[in-house]
């Protein structure tokens, strides 16, 4: 009798992850952030959530962003417990995350 254990995937570093994609980036930003929200925001899930690292804290209270690498997965807006903190939206046509290919 075979016995399989929980499914596993290898561990992929944020170099590599990144390198799997190109961004074309557009000029109008699909993801805007109201920074003066993230001020009080006491769980601040954005910063771990977002696979591409796109949220850095600030040593004054504030949030950086920046759209240009975004995966557009959704899980910050998804995450996010700050009213309106987070416009999302999907970049206009031709703009945005392609995989590369191998
Ligand atoms: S979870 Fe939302 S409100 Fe909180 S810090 Fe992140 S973007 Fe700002
Ligand atoms: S959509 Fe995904 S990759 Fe883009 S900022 Fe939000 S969590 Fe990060």
């Amino acid at each position: 009798m075979s016995v399989t254990g929980p499914l596993t995937w290898p561990l992929v570093s944020f170099e590599d992850r990144m390198a799997t994609v190109d961004f074309r980036v557009s000029s109008r930003a699909h993801i805007t952030l109201d920074s003066s929200v993230c001020r009080d925001c006491p769980a601040r899930a954005c910063i771990v959530a977002c696979p591409a690292n796109l949220f850095v804290p600030t040593s004054d209270g504030g949030m950086l962003f920046n759209y240009e690498q975004c995966f557009e997965c959704g899980t910050c807006y998804m995450v996010c417990n700050g009213e309106g903190a987070i416009s999302w939206s999907y970049p206009e046509g031709g703009h945005g995350v392609a995989f590369k290919r191998s």
